[in-house]
C-alpha cells in the first residue's frame, strides 16, 4: 500500500518533470511522515526514501535514532527559539526560517554544536492571516540580514500554498516564488544561494514542479490521511 503510494508520486514527479523537460534527479521527494508511527517511516526507507519532513521537534527527536543514519530529516514546521538547540545537529535542512531572531538563535546553537546549518526563508506569498512566513517584500531583506551571520547559510525558499481543491489555483503562487528567488539570486548575496525551492504538496506538487520546485513535501499521498488535528 505504502509502497504502491510511494511508487505513483514518484512516477507523477517524473511526468510533471517530462512536461516541462526538467531532469527527475532535479528534483528532491521528502516523505512528509509527521504523526506517523516509525513503523511506516521504516517501510518508506525500505521502498527508497531517505528524505523525510516533521514538523515538530519532539517528533524529531523520537524518531531520528530510530531510522538508518543515512536518513535525512528536513524541519518544515514552525520552529520556536527556544528548541533549536534540540534539532540543530539532526537535521539536514530548517525549511521554515521566518525572522532574524530565529536565524540568530540557529547560528548560535550551530557555532555551539560545531555544525553549519543550511535553511530556507520561509515566505507566506498568498499573505494569508493563519501561516508563518515572511511577506515577499520583506524577504529580500532578511536574507541579507541572515547572510552576515556565522554557521548559516541560506540555500533557499519555501511556502506553503492555500488549502485549495484545484491545485491550477496555486501555480501563480508557486511562479512568484520561482521569480522572488530569481530577484534574489540576482542580488549576488555572499554566503547565499537560491538553489532550493521548496515548494508543493500532496493535492499541488505536479504544478509546484511544473513551476520550477525543486522540493517537493508529500505526506497524505504517501502515508494517507493522519487523524489527528493541529498539523
Ligand atoms: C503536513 C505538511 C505537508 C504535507 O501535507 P500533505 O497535504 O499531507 O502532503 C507539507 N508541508 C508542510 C509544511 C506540512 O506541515
Amino acid at each position: 500500500m505504502l509502497k504502491e503510494n510511494l511508487n505513483q508520486v514518484c512516477e507523477n514527479i517524473k511526468k510533471a518533470c517530462e512536461r516541462t523537460g526538467r531532469k527527475t534527479e532535479e528534483v528532491t521527494l521528502i516523505a512528509v511522515s509527521k504523526t506517523k508511527p516509525i513503523s511506516m517511516l521504516e517501510e518508506a526507507y525500505m521502498a527508497g526514501s531517505r528524505d523525510f519532513g516533521e514538523n515538530k521537534v519532539q517528533e524529531i527527536m523520537d524518531k531520528y535514532l530510530q531510522l538508518p543514519p543515512d536518513t535525512r530529516w528536513h524541519m518544515i514546521g514552525h520552529l520556536q527559539r527556544n528548541k533549536v538547540k534540540y534539532i540543530i545537529d539532526k537535521v539536514t535542512l530548517i525549511h521554515s526560517v521566518d525572522s532574524l531572531r530565529l536565524a540568530e538563535e540557529i547560528s548560535r546553537q550551530a557555532e555551539k554544536k560545531q555544525v553549519h546549518a543550511d535553511i530556507l526563508v520561509e515566505v507566506n506569498i498568498a499573505k494569508e492571516e493563519s501561516k508563518f512566513g515572511t511577506s515577499r517584500e520583506e524577504s529580500i531583506q532578511l536574507v541579507k540580514n541572515i547572510s552576515k551571520l556565522p554557521n548559516i547559510s541560506v540555500k533557499g525558499l519555501m511556502t506553503i500554498a492555500p488549502f485549495v481543491t484545484n491545485p491550477e489555483d496555486n501555480r501563480k503562487y508557486f511562479r512568484q516564488i520561482r521569480e522572488l528567488s530569481v530577484d534574489i539570486a540576482k542580488e549576488n548575496i555572499d554566503n547565499v544561494t537560491m538553489s532550493i525551492l521548496s515548494m508543493g504538496m500532496t493535492g499541488d506538487y505536479m504544478v509546484a514542479i511544473e513551476e520550477g520546485a525543486t522540493m517537493v513535501r508529500v505526506g497524505t499521498g504517501i502515508f494517507g490521511e493522519r487523524n489527528t488535528q493541529g498539523d
